[in-house]
């Protein structure tokens, strides 16, 4: 009954439509397959998006973070305050420089970081704030930026949130990253972006992602220490074209999460997790829907249930302070409560825009099934 191809229920599904298709058939026929007018597009269309001056595409959301972080001038034995409640990237992006990721707890309704745990672990050290708006919820931003430090915030997973004063995720000035994994709400197969107000970053990360070379400078000119991030004109052509259906997929995927909590609602009432709802006027910007097991229940059954039953789910997020090069700079169990009970009962349910009510409907029974039995 459940075999994969029938009702198969993948965890994540891009939609690719006829306006990719053209958009990367012209790329081709084209013969520029990189550094052309798709790249300069989907930038433009990014930064227009979250209402600042300049976009700059990566080759992933991790170079952007990397780019990012070193702009901010982020360089060996700096501290970097962000949370371990995160995809691996975002802390990660600290090492690459050497530099030291400063974890602290996160706030246990948005999941995204406690402010005041912010505030209190700022030192000389401090270089930067590496705030995380995770699974699209928009981190308080605001509260941060009273510190007068530089802020990286990692939106790989916040296309179309809002904050409370209806500035865009990633439209607040400072340096603001973007992904496109398949799974993301914009998904180019791989790709970042870095949106900021500020000429100099956005300069500094078009050198660096492209080998140190500066604008005026010819092909094989290079002043700087730089990397190859960038993205390709095929991406970048998805990218343009998935931009053109970003509202309607995400007001998708904000009617796939309605179905969800509506069909879920019994079971919160006895003790499952849900998404917390957004607060005053802040607006999720849907990515994920993840849920925490009730008490009790053991999550990695429930996925193991889940998937047999052919929906396929994860744990997401396990925290990164456990995993084993994190606990050689110290990190142990404990330190980050919120963190860890969040990250040992959590996990992600499919969802993606095309999903359907009945698909949400079948996911729902068959985890009522396995937490009730019935
Ligand atoms: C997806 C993601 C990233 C990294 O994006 P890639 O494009 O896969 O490198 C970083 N941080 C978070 C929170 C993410 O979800």
């Amino acid at each position: 009954m459940n075999t994969p191809g029938t009702d198969f229920i993948p965890a994540a599904k891009p939609v690719i439509g006829d306006e990719e298709k053209r958009l990367v058939l012209e790329v081709l026929e084209s013969g520029q397959l990189s550094l052309g007018q798709k790249t300069l597009a989907f930038e433009q269309g990014m930064a227009d998006r979250v209402g600042v001056a300049y976009g700059r595409a990566t080759s992933s959301g991790t170079a952007g973070l990397h780019l990012a972080l070193r702009a901010a001038g982020v360089r060996e034995g700096d501290q970097v305050i962000t949370s371990p409640m995160s995809f691996i990237a975002s802390a990660n992006s600290v090492l690459f420089e050497r530099a030291v990721p400063r974890f602290v707890d996160v706030d246990p309704v948005t999941f995204n970081l406690d402010v005041d745990a912010a505030a209190d672990a700022i030192t000389p050290k401090t270089k930067a704030l590496l705030p995380v708006h995770i699974f699209g919820y928009p981190a308080d931003t605001p509260a941060l930026e009273r510190h007068g430090l530089p802020i990286v915030e990692d939106a790989c997973e916040a296309v179309g949130a809002i904050h409370a004063d209806g500035t865009p995720v990633g439209g607040r000035g400072h340096s603001a990253v973007f992904a496109f994994y398949a799974n993301k709400q914009i998904a180019t197969g791989e790709g970042g972006m870095v949106v900021t107000s500020e000429q100099r970053v956005a300069d500094l990360i078009a050198s660096e992602r492209n080998q140190g070379r500066a604008a005026d400078m010819g092909w094989l000119d290079h002043d700087r220490l730089g990397f190859n991030y960038r993205m390709s004109e095929l991406q970048a052509a998805l990218g343009v074209a998935q931009l053109g259906r970003l509202d309607q997929m995400l007001a998708d995927r904000a009617q796939v999460a309605a179905w969800y909590r509506a069909a879920l609602a019994d079971l919160a009432d006895r003790g499952l997790g849900l998404p917390c709802a957004d607060r005053g006027q802040e607006r999720r910007g849907w990515f994920v829907f993840v849920v925490q097991v009730p008490d009790g229940t053991d999550r990695d059954d429930t996925i193991r249930a889940l998937t047999a039953d052919g929906i396929q789910c994860r744990p997401y997020l396990p925290p990164i302070h456990l995993f084993s090069f994190y606990r050689d700079l110290g990190y142990r169990e404990g330190m980050f409560p919120v963190t860890e009970r969040i990250g040992a009962s959590s996990l992600a349910l499919p969802f993606f825009p095309q999903m359907t009510q009945g698909q949400v409907e079948h996911v729902a029974a068959r985890l009522r099934h396995h937490l009730l039995g019935h």
